[in-house]
């Protein structure tokens, strides 16, 4: 594994988390998955990602073992979070909730509810209706107030409307690109 940074000599697992993570996109991609993208064609498309870009990143969370190829329609592979991957989730509820704080005068663009329940999350990962645990494989994602409307992609038109995490997104029609 090469990377252009490096923090050597640094004994700290944020660094070292960082080095996986901490690159541009590399969250948005991890964040993607959570939203049930797993097809290369969706990612670049969501992202607005340089391909070349999108699959460095990718290649790196798959050597890391935060994704895995699955096998996809046809000969193509996707991507899923694997145990260690799902175990970011905490960490990107966190970031979403200080952005949301910090950044979002219209409001939190996207809500997190419990599934079945509607609670929200709070910011310990508890339902606020129930008080159960929210896992992410019960979390429901769904716009919120500072919703921006669906981007012109297929990833964001299934956004605009609530989806469980983790849930593949619909749309196996065939497409002219390969990556
Ligand atoms: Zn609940």
């Amino acid at each position: 594994m090469v990377l252009p940074r490096d923090y050597t000599g640094q004994r700290c697992s944020m660094a070292r988390a960082l080095e996986v993570v901490g690159e541009r996109w590399s969250l948005l991609v991890v964040r993607d998955a959570f939203f049930g993208v797993r097809r290369f064609s969706d990612f670049a498309r969501h992202l607005g990602i340089p391909r070349a870009v999108l699959a460095e990143r990718l290649a790196l969370l798959v050597t890391e073992g935060v994704l895995a190829p699955v096998p996809g329609p046809g000969r193509r592979s996707e991507y899923a979070l694997t145990d260690k991957g799902l175990a970011l989730w905490p960490v990107l509820r966190a970031l979403v909730e200080w952005g949301d704080a910090h950044y979002a005068p219209g409001g939190p663009p996207r809500v997190f509810t419990h599934v079945g329940c509607g609670g929200g999350v709070d910011p310990a990962g508890g339902c606020t209706r129930c008080g159960a645990p929210v896992p992410v494989t019960e979390t429901v994602t769904a716009p919120g107030p500072g919703y921006g409307g669906p981007g012109p992609d297929p990833v964001g038109a299934a956004l605009s409307e609530p989806r469980p995490l983790l849930r593949p997104l619909p749309g196996h029609e065939r497409r002219s690109d390969t990556a």
